[in-house]
């Protein structure tokens, strides 16, 4: 049964030099809401979440992470029952962080990157309880959703499609599909993340791992 949640939420920041880095869009609201209704549930929670100017819920434990390690420390150091990674992790970051301010023409020539770790395929190798993953795609959702479920061994995972809209972060209402390891599909149209938070922890805190 579950009754402890960490939620990991927003961006992750990747420093290139002491006043830059690489990071994406997103605002966090999706995992601050299901860790909010997770704690409404009464589970203990966990929220480890990258710069996001959201207010953490009360009552969660709040573990403010800006790099991929931190947040992949993070998890280590605080397990649950359930893992939901909400979280938007960059998937590279600089091969050596400059200690000093690059220069415009010295940054095209020396500026490399490298892959981070891929924190929840690492933890899916050898989870112990129920993992939880997002997919954001902008084609072929539903193939390259289910291939992360496998890949990254998950029970569930929430494909997400990034439309044409503008803004393509930030909207509070979605279209989800929810993809089980058992290939139950669950899909949804323009619900707001509120809403879907509550159907998703209905499903993680009824789910026979
Ligand atoms: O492979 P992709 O980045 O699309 O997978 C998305 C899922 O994997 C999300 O749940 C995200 O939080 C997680 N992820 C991760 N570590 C990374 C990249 C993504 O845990 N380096």
């Amino acid at each position: 049964m579950v009754k402890s949640i960490l939620v990991t939420a927003g961006p992750t920041r990747e420093k290139i030099d002491p006043v830059r880095f690489i990071s994406n869009y997103s605002t966090g609201t999706f995992g601050y809401e299901l860790a909010r209704e997770a704690g409404q549930r009464g589970c203990k929670v966990t929220l480890v979440s990258g710069p996001s100017g959201l207010t953490p819920p009360r009552g969660v434990k709040f573990i403010s992470v800006e790099t991929a390690e931190e947040m992949s420390r993070a998890i280590r150091k605080n397990p649950a029952d359930c893992l939901i990674m909400a979280a938007a992790v960059c998937d590279w970051k600089a091969a050596k962080v400059s200690a000093k301010k690059l220069k415009k023409e010295g940054a095209i020539k020396t500026l490399r990157l490298k892959r981070n770790p891929d924190i929840l395929k690492e933890l899916g190798r050898r989870k112990r309880g129920l993992a939880v993953g997002f997919a954001l795609e902008t084609e072929n959702l539903e193939k390259n959703a289910i291939k992360k479920l496998k890949d990254k061994n998950l029970d569930i995972i929430i494909a997400n499609r990034l439309g044409k809209k503008k803004p393509l972060f930030g909207l509070n209402n979605i279209d989800i599909i929810i993809i089980d390891r058992r290939g139950i599909k669950e899909r949804y149209k323009n619900s707001s993340k509120k809403t879907l938070s509550k159907i998703i922890l209905d499903k993680v805190l009824n789910y026979n791992i």
